[in-house]
């Protein structure tokens, strides 16, 4: 029987964490497979931290690892991975909007299907905002036009992975880590799960506009150079569209059709436009020299400042 570790990041989660444990523990003793739980508290400020320690003192079953700041969801998630010692792994949000009832279904279509991997794909979402529903569908999109890896549509980070592909994940040396898309690179055989997403059990969301776009940034810079090559695509166009245009301004001075005292309009739209041009592809640039400077400080991911029942 294979052994199962569910990890669950923790952010300012005291509103939900009660009933996040006790529901991951009554699916869990109902499955024959061994298990633990490793919650990983991601610097809370409110009483997570403390929930957390008197679960672990009356429960062996749970491990808690404490970052000694926010370092953020992805970092957390890694944490986890990276303390698991289990045949499988499955990655859970501690807001219930993924059901931990499901975990049962995951591992038996794991062994069902032989795969290496089962990832979550949401079908419908409750109690998200139609912004954040529309937003993170566009997005997923967009992603994966851009995208070297292509990544399955709708899904985050619920899912169960074995392993093949914990090792994997293991080893790899980036700092600026975007998990789902990292899995989806790992390769194997991944299969989907659709499932209903619910809407947060208590609390609010611990994802502001801010984080989602950092994420979203991550995921585009990590995953493709096409953005880099903006600068020659639009470099090329405006070369094409500076020769017709000079074109027209030589013909039209030799045949009269222009004026040359009236080209203010053309000449500041041609500033701004080429202008704006050159600063976003410097822009872009910058993002990427800016993660290239994070890898090479080569800072640690995380600092983990308690673990208890390890
Ligand atoms: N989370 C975390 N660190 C953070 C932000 C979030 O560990 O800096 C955790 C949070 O506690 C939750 C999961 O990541 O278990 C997903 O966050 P949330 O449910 O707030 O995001 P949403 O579902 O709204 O996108
Ligand atoms: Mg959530």
């Amino acid at each position: 029987m294979k052994s199962l570790t569910v990890i669950v990041p923790c952010y300012n989660e005291e509103a939900v964490i009660a009933e996040s444990y006790a529901r991951l523990k009554q699916v869990l003793h109902g499955m024959e497979n061994p298990s633990e739980i490793i919650f990983v508290n991601d610097g809370s400020m409110d009483k997570t931290a403390e929930m957390l320690t008197a679960i672990a003192a009356n429960d062996k079953q749970v491990k808690v690892l404490s970052f000694s700041r926010n370092f953020g969801h992805q970092r957390a998630v890694t944490a986890g991975i990276n303390y698991c010692n289990s045949d499988l792994a499955v990655i859970i949000d501690a807001d219930l909007q993924d059901p931990p009832e499901l975990i049962p279904q995951l591992v038996e279509t794991l062994e069902r299907e032989q795969a290496q991997s089962v990832y979550c794909v949401r079908r419908a979402r409750q109690g998200e905002s139609r912004f954040k529903r529309s937003t993170a569908k566009a997005f997923y999109r967009l992603l994966n036009f851009f995208s070297e890896v292509k990544f399955p549509v709708d899904t985050g980070d619920f899912r169960l992975i074995d392993r093949n592909i914990i090792n994997e994940f293991n080893r790899l040396s980036e700092k600026g880590k975007y998990i789902r898309g990292l899995m989806a690179w790992t390769g194997f055989k991944q299969v989907p799960f659709y499932y209903e997403r619910e809407a947060r059990a208590a609390g609010e969301t611990k994802y502001p506009l801010s984080k989602m776009l950092r994420l979203a940034v991550t995921s585009l810079l990590y995953f493709s150079k096409k953005p880099l090559l903006l600068a020659t695509s639009l470099g090329f166009v405006s070369v094409l569209f500076a020769l017709c245009y000079g074109l027209y301004a030589v013909l039209g001075h030799w045949l009269g059709f222009t004026h040359a005292d009236s080209g203010w309009t053309s000449l500041v739209v041609l500033i701004v436009f080429f202008g704006g041009i050159q600063l976003l592809t410097i822009g872009i640039m910058g993002a990427y020299i800016g993660s290239l400077f994070d890898e090479i400080k080569n800072r640690p991911e995380y600092i983990v400042a308690e673990k208890i029942n390890f």
